[in-house]
């Protein structure tokens, strides 16, 4: 693993960083069942049923699956926007099955940074104020926010468009500035559902060099897509299918070495 995980005072811990065999898990998923019911409590659909999963500090994993398949439900479990129906979930080593909700959010904002393909920042604040969003919730002082939303937007090298909105950046700079405020908490692991779902194949491209370096930095990054160009740059393909993980390998992953740019 890379040695710039190791840098003081850098936002991608450096306890976090140890991969391969005997690396903590991150987050592990111990027979997760999901199950949406009917107003009359009828069972409407089982979209998980059961699921098994272990991800480790350091990995890079997509999540496939074709549509239906169960990727969204499983990720907003991994992410806690949602709760299982039965099965068990440790992330960083904690059972999150006993957290009220409100235990939940605070331990959510402090160990998971999560994207969403629709970037959800603030139009009316400036790309650091949206940066310091979750750090304001976290009770850090303003100059302690600024400062982390600083070092978090040179992460995806935008610190040149320090003061700009939302509106005034392209979809992919957007979408970094997501990255950015996703990676000031320091979380333990970045999640993404289709996080180049709405980008240009360029642009997709860019985003993905990003999460390239930050996994080069022993960032945890779980993804998904259903996108197999997108899957062939990840180290772990889990394939889910009809709620249940289908395959679930490990690959060599395709790395891209073009000289990054900044301007998608
Ligand atoms: P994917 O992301 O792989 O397309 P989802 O996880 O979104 O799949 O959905 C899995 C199954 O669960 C689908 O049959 C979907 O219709 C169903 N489902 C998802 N969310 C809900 C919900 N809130 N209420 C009822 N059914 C849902
Ligand atoms: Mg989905």
């Amino acid at each position: 693993m890379s040695t710039l995980a190791a840098q003081p005072g850098g936002l991608i811990s450096p306890a976090l960083t140890r991969d391969g065999p005997g690396a903590p898990a991150v987050a592990e998923l111990r027979g997760i069942k999901k199950t949406y019911y009917k107003p009359n409590g009828e069972i409407m659909v089982q979209a998980l049923r059961g699921v098994d999963l272990r991800i480790n500090a350091g990995e890079y994993v997509a999540i496939m699956g074709s549509s239906g398949s169960g990727k969204s439900t499983l990720m907003n479990v991994l992410g806690c926007l949602d709760r299982p129906s039965e099965g068990d979930y440790l992330l960083d080593g904690k059972s999150v099955s006993t957290m009220d909700d409100e235990e939940l959010s605070h331990f959510r904002g402090q160990k998971i940074g999560f994207i969403f393909q629709a970037f959800n920042l603030i139009p009316q604040l400036t790309i650091e104020e949206n940066i310091e969003v979750p750090l304001f919730y976290q009770g850090m002082s303003k100059t302690d926010r600024r400062e982390r939303a600083m070092r978090a937007l040179e992460l995806v090298s935008l610190t040149n468009r320090v003061g700009h909105r939302p509106r005034e950046l392209s979809g992919g700079q957007q979408q970094r500035v997501a990255i950015a405020r996703a990676l000031a908490t320091s979380p333990v692991v970045l999640m993404a559902d289709e996080p180049t779902g709405n980008l240009d194949s360029a642009t997709g491209k860019a985003i993905l060099r990003v999460f390239q370096d930050l996994h080069a930095r022993g960032l945890t990054i779980v993804m998904v897509t259903h996108d197999p160009v997108v899957a062939r740059r990840c180290q772990r393909i889990v394939r889910l299918a009809d709620g249940l993980i289908e395959s679930d390998i490990r690959q060599q992953p395709e790395i891209d070495d073009s000289a990054p740019t900044a301007e998608h």
